[in-house]
C-alpha cells in the first residue's frame, strides 16, 4: 500500500531513539521529509546517519532542542518551519512510589509529556488549517486509560494527552486536518531494556524471567505476552499520518497487544 506521503514534511519529537526513531524511519520510507529531534546535537547527528543507513535515500534533517521547557519548544520552532505532519512522541517515564513523587516531578512530567505537544501543536496547527491539510498525532499510552500504580504521574500525563488531542480535533471540524492519539503498550525500547536489565539484576533473575514475571503480574491482560517492537507502533502511526486515514479523526488508537481489556 502506498501511504502517499511523498513530499510531506514531518516533525517527530524525541526521535533519536525508541518509538520516535521507528516512526521517523517509517515516515521516511514512505517518502516524507522527516525532521528528527533529541536533546543533544551529537545524538541528533548520529540518528540522522542511522536513519539514512536504515532508509537509503531518505530525506531527513534534525534539530537538537530540549522540549521540556517553553524555551526549548521555541528553539525547535525557530529552526523547523511549517510541517504537514507533527508527531508528539516525546515522553519520559520513571517508576516511583506515589508517596515519593515531589511537586517538581509532577510539573516536569506535565511540562515534558503534555506541554511539549500543546506548545508545538499551537505553533503548527494554524498553518495546517490554512492549507486545509495536516496530521497531528499524540503518542500516549495504555497507561493513559489504565493508570499504572508504579508511576501515577506518568499515567496522569498520558491521560491528559488523550483529552488534549480530542479537544484539538473538535477545533478542526470539517477541515482536512486530523488529530489523533496512538496508545502503545509495553514496547522494547532502549529505555525499557535498561530498566528491565536493572530490575533483573536487583531481583537476581535472568532478563527472560524478569520479562515473563512482568507479563504474569504487572500486565496479566496482555494478549501478546511479549514486548511490542517499535516498528509495530510505527506502522500504525505512519498509516494515521497518511491521506488514506482521512476518516480517522479524534480517535484514540490502541497498539498495546490487548493489554486494555475492553471492547473498544
Ligand atoms: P525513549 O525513552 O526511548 O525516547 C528517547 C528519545 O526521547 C530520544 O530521542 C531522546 O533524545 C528524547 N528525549 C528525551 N527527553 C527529551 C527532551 N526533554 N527533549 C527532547 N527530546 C528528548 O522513549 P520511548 O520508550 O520510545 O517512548 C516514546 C513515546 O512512547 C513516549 O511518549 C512514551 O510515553 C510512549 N510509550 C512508550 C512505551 C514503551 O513501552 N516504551 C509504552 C507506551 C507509550
Amino acid at each position: 500500500m502506498d501511504l502517499q506521503l511523498t513530499g510531506k514534511r514531518a516533525l517527530v519529537t524525541g526521535s533519536t531513539a525508541g518509538i520516535g526513531f521507528a516512526i521517523a524511519c517509517a515516515l521516511a520510507a514512505e517518502g516524507a521529509h522527516v525532521t528528527l529531534n533529541g536533546r543533544s546535537r551529537s545524538g541528533v547527528s548520529a540518528a540522522v546517519v542511522r536513519l539514512i543507513e536504515a532508509v537509503p535515500g531518505a530525506r531527513v534533517d534534525g534539530v537538537a532542542a530540549d522540549l521540556s521547557s517553553a524555551a526549548g519548544c521555541e528553539a525547535l520552532t525557530a529552526t523547523c518551519g511549517d510541517v504537514d505532519i507533527l508527531v508528539n512522541n516525546l515522553g519520559i517515564f520513571d517508576p516511583r512510589p506515589f508517596e515519593e513523587i515531589q511537586d517538581i516531578e509532577w510539573f516536569n512530567f506535565f511540562e515534558t509529556n503534555v506541554m511539549s505537544g500543546v506548545r508545538l501543536s499551537r505553533h503548527y496547527l494554524p498553518a495546517m488549517k490554512a492549507r486545509d491539510w495536516g496530521r497531528i498525532v499524540f503518542i500516549s499510552s495504555e497507561s493513559g486509560i489504565c493508570p499504572p500504580a508504579e508511576m501515577v504521574h506518568y499515567g496522569m500525563s498520558k491521560s491528559a494527552q488523550l483529552s488534549v488531542a480530542r479537544g484539538m480535533a473538535e477545533t478542526c471540524v470539517g477541515s482536512g486536518v486530523t488529530v489523533n492519539s496512538v496508545l502503545p503498550g509495553p514496547t522494547r525500547t532502549e529505555g525499557v531494556g535498561t530498566f528491565f536489565s536493572r530490575l533483573a539484576q536487583e531481583q537476581g533473575v535472568s532478563l527472560e524471567q524478569a520479562e515473563q514475571d512482568f507479563f504474569a503480574h504487572a500486565r496479566p491482560t496482555s494478549l501478546l505476552k511479549r514486548f511490542i517492537e517499535p516498528a509495530e507502533v510505527a506502522s500504525l502511526v505512519a498509516y494515521v499520518c497518511s491521506p488514506l486515514a482521512s476518516a480517522t479523526h479524534g480517535a484514540a488508537l490502541k497498539v498495546e497487544g490487548g493489554v486494555v481489556r475492553s471492547l473498544i
